[in-house]
Parts: C-alpha cells; sequence; structure tokens
C-alpha cells in the first residue's frame, strides 16, 4: 500500500521516537483531523499497488496493523473516486505506465497454449501462430477458464510487470 496525501490534511505524523527503522521504514502519514459525534478522528488514505489491486479483486482481504496493545476505535473506508479515465482511475498520481499496467492485469492474458505440457499464458501468439513459450504450433486457444493460482498465470503476472515497470524506471533514471 502506497501513502497518499489525503485532501485538505491537517498534519504529517512522522516515526516515533523509538522507531528503529532498519527493518521496516515508516514513511511520514499525512493525516486529517476530523470531529464526529463520536469524538475526534485521523484519516489517512492509502492507494493499494496494481499488484495489490489484483489481489483485492481475486478476493484478498485487507489487513490493518496498529501498533501496540491497546486497540483504538478504528474503521476501514473507501474513498472518493478521482477523476480520470472513465471515470475508473483508481488513484489520481499514478503515471500511465502504473495505469495501462493495472488495466492489463484486470483485462487478464489474451490467450493459453492448450498442450498440456505447457500452458503458458501468452496475449498474443509468436510469428507463425506458435506459442512463444514451447514454439508448438496451432496451440494458442482465445478461449479458457483462468487459472489465477497457477504458476504459468504468476509468470504471466510478473512478465506484464516487469514489462510496464522497466520502461518506467529507466525514464525515471534519465
Ligand atoms: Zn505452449
Amino acid at each position: 500500500m502506497k501513502i497518499r496525501r489525503i485532501e485538505g490534511a491537517t498534519r504529517m505524523l512522522g516515526a516515533p521516537a523509538d522507531w528503529n527503522g532498519t527493518d521496516v521504514p515508516c514513511d511520514a502519514l499525512p493525516i486529517l483531523d476530523t470531529e464526529t459525534a463520536e469524538g475526534h478522528f485521523m484519516v489517512s488514505e492509502w492507494a493499494p499497488e496494481a499488484t495489490e489491486l489484483n489481489a483485492l479483486q481475486r478476493g484478498a482481504p485487507l489487513r490493518l496493523w496498529v501498533r501496540g496493545t491497546n486497540h483504538p476505535v478504528v474503521a476501514l473506508g473507501v474513498g472518493e473516486t478521482p477523476e480520470g479515465i472513465a471515470g475508473q482511475r483508481p488513484y489520481a498520481e499514478a503515471d500511465a505506465n502504473e495505469l495501462r499496467l493495472e488495466l492489463v492485469l484486470r483485462a487478464g492474458p489474451s490467450y493459453r497454449c492448450e498442450h498440456r505440457e505447457c500452458r503458458a499464458y501468452h496475449d498474443r501468439p509468436d510469428r507463425f501462430d506458435r506459442c512463444p513459450t514451447c514454439m508448438r504450433k496451432g496451440y494458442l486457444c482465445g478461449s479458457f477458464e483462468r487459472e489465477t493460482t497457477s504458476t504459468h498465470y504468476l509468470d504471466w503476472v510478473a512478465r506484464q510487470i516487469s514489462r510496464y515497470r522497466k520502461p518506467a524506471a529507466e525514464v525515471a533514471n534519465g
């Protein structure tokens, strides 16, 4: 999860004084102080990474970590939708590559190799209609049930991530 700056943030909370920071970093958290009928609340905003969004859509639960042994009253909710592509842009500060990656991950692979020794997922066939993994001809099929837990599917996800993250990193490094 990435920390987002909540609109109208009233304070910036830093790491506590006894936080070591060598194992797990504690980033500054912008919060919005809000009064409710049940007292004062501090609201922060978090944006899921593309891989986390993908996991959420496949039924993974959210986890809330609270430091200490006294649990304060907490609530998790969904904020407003930022304006964007077709009103579906998940977070305003996502760059174009990150957004494209997310759309690709949501859509899923277009083809699966139907050879029982291969079963690789691909976006398109190789030249001459071959499967890019096993090079067999005519096995790539467009209608299949996605096995999102299979190693072939996770391999496809990893390939998409490296494909969209690499150009972004190259731009960032000049
Ligand atoms: Zn194949």
